[in-house]
């Protein structure tokens, strides 16, 4: 069965191919062909990369709109270098991350008109990424007609957090207009649930995680019994930790004040919480971690400062998960950050010694990658896991697929 997926972000496409067979392996598979499309660096100019499983490359740029870009993305599947089959008509089916699933969709479901209204609909909540997600799911029509599309949705995994998690302590009307905790990056922290009880050779139903998803957005899932029951992002992804170049959670009360002292409006408010703050607005250096990492090497004190404050709300927020779980197996670090950062996850876990939490340093600054690297005496493990997002969403279709063929 051969499985596109695509994984749209604001400015970026992800897509990958996979050929899975009639089994569904337990070890993560390499997808035969990968594009990324990047709009980030010219105006109105797409970059193509194109690398297949043989060795073939592709790098190139594509003026025009979204959907022209992804057209031509996907030609590059069935011609050129990088073909890897024949025709379109070779795919069986094509998974899509859609962000935003509101309360409508707890489950992945199979593309139709009415789930397309519906991801329309909830662009009022997720303005940028569900438009892009429903891009795709066009421009895969036009390009493959009526080829099985499945919608994956980052919000499902949370979609049975308790009711006191859901409800914000603001007027209840609001709740029931639709302002609720969601939560996000729900892919990736089942998928991560899922590898821990793997690695750990245990059964989810009977193990307590934290997961920190720490990429350039960064949110926390306290996952109880394989659910999720608490995690740090809310009606938006701007709730919760402190990100790359988001705020996360701050005292409301601020927004209030720049609102009426400084002249902000929604618009301002909204470039200044989602792309001036975070690491990059308290370091003025950059929202990669790298880069405060190397400015920190070269004592410049603000990039200190915003990688304490990183940490601080980190440890913080994770505190904040406890008592739902009342027990903690597992500590898991996922995404660029928390799979690459030795210093992030050391500075992390040093807060939890006095739970008999301890890191094994050796493992821990060697590039772990789906290891456990706490020592053997810790009470709590540590694991380091690779999202692997895209074939999450490749096993969701093979499993909707197979199951209702057979
Ligand atoms: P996204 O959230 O967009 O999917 P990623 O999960 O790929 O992004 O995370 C991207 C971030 O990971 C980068 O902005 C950078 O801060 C961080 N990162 C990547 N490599 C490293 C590294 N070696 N050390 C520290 N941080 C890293």
């Amino acid at each position: 069965m051969k499985i596109l997926v695509l994984n749209a972000g604001s400015s970026s496409q992800k897509s990958c191919l996979y050929e899975l067979g009639d089994e569904l392996p337990d070890q993560p598979l390499q997808p035969i062909w990968e594009a990324k499309v990047d709009w980030t660096h010219h105006q109105g100019v797409a970059e193509i990369e194109v690398k297949t499983q043989h060795g073939a490359t592709l790098k190139g740029e594509s003026p025009g709109d979204r959907s022209t870009v992804i057209a031509h993305m996907l030609n590059l599947l069935w011609s050129g270098d990088t073909q890897v089959i024949e025709q379109p008509s070779d795919i069986d089916v094509v998974g899509h991350r859609v962000v935003h699933g509101g309360q409508d969709y707890r489950e992945s479901v199979r593309v139709t008109a009415e789930v397309k209204a519906a991801i329309a609909r909830l662009a009022i909540f997720a303005p940028v990424h569900n438009p892009a997600n429903l891009e795709g799911i066009n421009a895969i029509e036009k390009a493959l007609g009526s080829v099985p599309q499945i919608a994956v949705f980052d919000t499902a995994f949370h979609s049975d957090l308790p009711l006191a998690t859901q409800v914000y302590p603001i007027p209840y009307k609001w709740f029931e207009r639709g302002i609720q905790r969601y939560g996000f990056h729900g892919i990736s922290h089942r998928y991560c649930a899922d590898r821990a009880a793997q690695l750990l050779h245990r059964d989810l139903s009977d193990l307590r995680l934290i997961t920190c998803h720490l990429g350039n957005g960064c949110s926390l899932a306290a996952i109880r019994d394989g659910h999720s029951v608490d995690t740090t992002m809310g009606f938006t992804p701007l709730e919760g930790l402190m990100m790359g170049a988001r705020s996360g959670s701050v005292d409301p009360g601020i927004l209030i004040y720049l609102l009426r002292q400084e002249g902000f409006n929604a618009d301002t408010l909204d470039q200044m919480l989602n792309q001036e703050s975070g690491l990059k607005g308290v370091s003025g250096v950059s929202a990669d971690m790298r880069q405060i990492r190397a400015a920190i090497e070269q004592n410049k004190p603000r990039a200190k400062l915003a990688f304490d404050v990183y940490i601080h709300r980190l440890r913080a927020q994770i505190g904040s998960m406890l008592p739902s779980l009342s027990r903690l197996d597992a500590l898991v670090f996922t995404a660029g950050v928390g799979e690459n950062s030795p210093e992030v996850r050391a500075s992390t876990c040093e807060a939890f010694e006095f739970l008999g939490l301890k890191l094994d340093d050796s493992k821990n600054s060697h590039n772990p990658k789906d290891q456990d690297i706490a020592t053997l005496d810790s009470t709590i493990r540590v694991l380091v896991i690779k999202t692997q997002e895209d074939w999450a969403i490749a096993q969701e279709c093979w499993r909707m697929l197979n199951h209702s063929v057979n």
